[in-house]
């Protein structure tokens, strides 16, 4: 089963990909992963990748689509592959698509985790870090035990700095630009399958993913 993963930031899809992972046996590709370890095995595109990274420039299409297509011919993707993070814009869609004809694969599912807006930005502006043990509170989910205190004892918890509304709401905003071409392209496809996380636990939206899916 071949799927892309998509959904905003905040909207749990690491969270699913696990449990789907786990479920199913097929491996999770994410592209920051993969380039990182392609550049790390000094593979030629790894290398290709590396240079671009170096100057600070983009990875261009071409070398993240030849290094999925590598990514894809390994023996764990035979029965399958979940993408997370690639394809972003509809000129990659396109390449996926004729790189997986090449590979004489086909797409069956565009897995898109939807959660409304107002909701992801409580979701991340929620969260706070233990500075010194590492623990992970949201003040409305999973509140620490006292007002700005973690179980450790420490006082003053953190949040990440682009964890604030303004940052949230722009990179929400980048990601329906830059997605909803997507969905079109791939909604007239027939492959697009919602499933809604808004007020939903993550047991919820699994329940619903597999659904979706036909698992
Ligand atoms: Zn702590």
């Amino acid at each position: 089963m071949d799927i892309i993963l998509l959904g905003p930031p905040g909207a749990g899809k690491g969270t699913q990909a696990k449990k789907l992972v786990a479920l199913t046996g097929i491996p999770q590709i994410s592209t920051g992963d993969m380039l990182r370890a392609a550049v790390t095995a000094q593979t030629e595109l790894g290398k290709k990748a590396k240079a671009f990274m170096d100057a600070g420039k983009l990875v261009p299409d071409e070398v993240v689509i030849g290094l999925v297509e590598e990514r894809l011919k390994e023996k764990d993707c035979e029965k399958g592959f979940m993408l997370d993070g690639f394809p972003r814009t509809v000129p990659q869609a396109e390449s996926l698509e004729q790189m997986m004809n090449h590979l004489e694969r086909k797409l069956d599912h565009v897995l898109l985790l939807d959660v409304e807006d107002e909701e992801l930005v409580n979701r991340i502006t929620g969260r706070r870090t233990c500075g010194k043990c590492g623990a992970i509170y949201h003040l409305v989910f999973t509140p620490p035990p006292a007002a700005d205190t973690c179980t450790c004892g420490k006082k003053g918890l953190d949040q990440r700095a682009d964890d604030n509304e303004k940052t949230v709401r722009e990179r929400l905003s980048a990601y329906h630009k830059q997605t909803s071409p997507l969905i079109d392209f791939y909604g007239k496809r027939g492959l697009v399958r919602k499933v809604v996380g808004t007020n939903s636990t993550p047991e919820d939206v699994f329940a619903s993913a597999k659904r979706a899916l036909g698992l």
